[in-house]
């Protein structure tokens, strides 16, 4: 039922979401750089000048500015209102499918966590280790909470991992990165193994495709930067993955 209530808690979830995301861009151009994130100073990277509170309203300074610097008309990045509206929009979305849970607020900051390494993978094909021990970290919690089910969370670890693994190993690290093995575990523990073989899946069907066409368009050789396809894998998995799995099994006839 959609009361007063509900959707005042639904705007707050965006709201936080929002602002979860704006400390994100801090995370996307520090980790790679190795700068502290907990330091909150921001100034403009063309001119430096130190920005005040309102120019920093996520969301809502960039689209007032028009997405330029108030002091020197630099263009700033749509990345920054970009990040923070997806981010808003996630945890709204986790919100609403998965309902009100401790399990909702698990999931909303992996895909925090998703979101960010995505961005960082996409521009340095590295996934940072910090955010897979975040991710781990949660996974931890999600076990425990759920301890009645801890053998589906710790085969969820090991089951995409441990071929990943072998594909390392056997292809001297050409044909998958260990950042993308370490997710797979970290985020098999948090989501379970059967969220974790559909994600791994998901990745794989998305991914091949836009990796064949921006090869083909751009010449590109490099190892395909796997982070964010298996990210939107474990973002379906997560939001719609029961229902695929029994869709799936009854096609089959199972
Ligand atoms: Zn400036």
């Amino acid at each position: 039922m959609l009361d007063i209530t509900t959707i005042m808690i639904y705007i707050l979830i965006l709201i936080y979401g929002i602002l979860v995301g704006s400390f994100l861009n801090v995370c996307v151009y520090r980790i790679p750089k190795k700068e502290n994130i907990a330091i909150i100073r921001s100034h403009c990277m063309t001119c430096n000048h130190q920005l005040k509170w309102y120019d920093n309203i996520p969301l809502l300074s960039w689209l007032m500015l028009r997405g330029k610097c108030r002091y020197c008309k630099a263009p700033i990045s749509p990345q920054y209102p970009i990040i923070e509206a997806s981010n808003g929009l996630l945890w709204l979305l986790v919100a609403i499918i998965r309902g009100l849970s401790v399990d909702t607020l698990l999931y909303a900051l992996l895909f925090s966590a998703l979101l960010t390494l995505s961005v960082i993978d996409f521009r340095t094909y590295e996934i940072p280790a910090g955010i897979n021990i975040f991710i781990l970290a949660l996974g931890l919690v999600m076990t425990v909470y759920h301890y009645t089910d801890w053998v589906d969370h710790v085969i969820g670890f090991f089951v995409v991992s441990i071929p990943l693994y072998i594909i390392i190993i056997v292809t001297n690290g050409r044909g998958i990165g260990g950042g993308d093995m370490k997710l797979m575990a970290t985020a098999g523990l948090l989501i379970g193994w059967k969220l974790v073989v559909l994600a791994f899946a998901l990745g794989c069907i998305i991914g091949a495709p836009v990796h064949v066409i921006r090869m083909k368009m751009s010449g590109a050789d490099r190892v395909l930067a796997m982070g964010p396809y298996l990210s939107i894998g474990i973002f379906i998995s997560v939001l719609w993955g029961e229902q695929l799995i029994s869709w799936y099994l009854n096609m089959a006839g199972i």
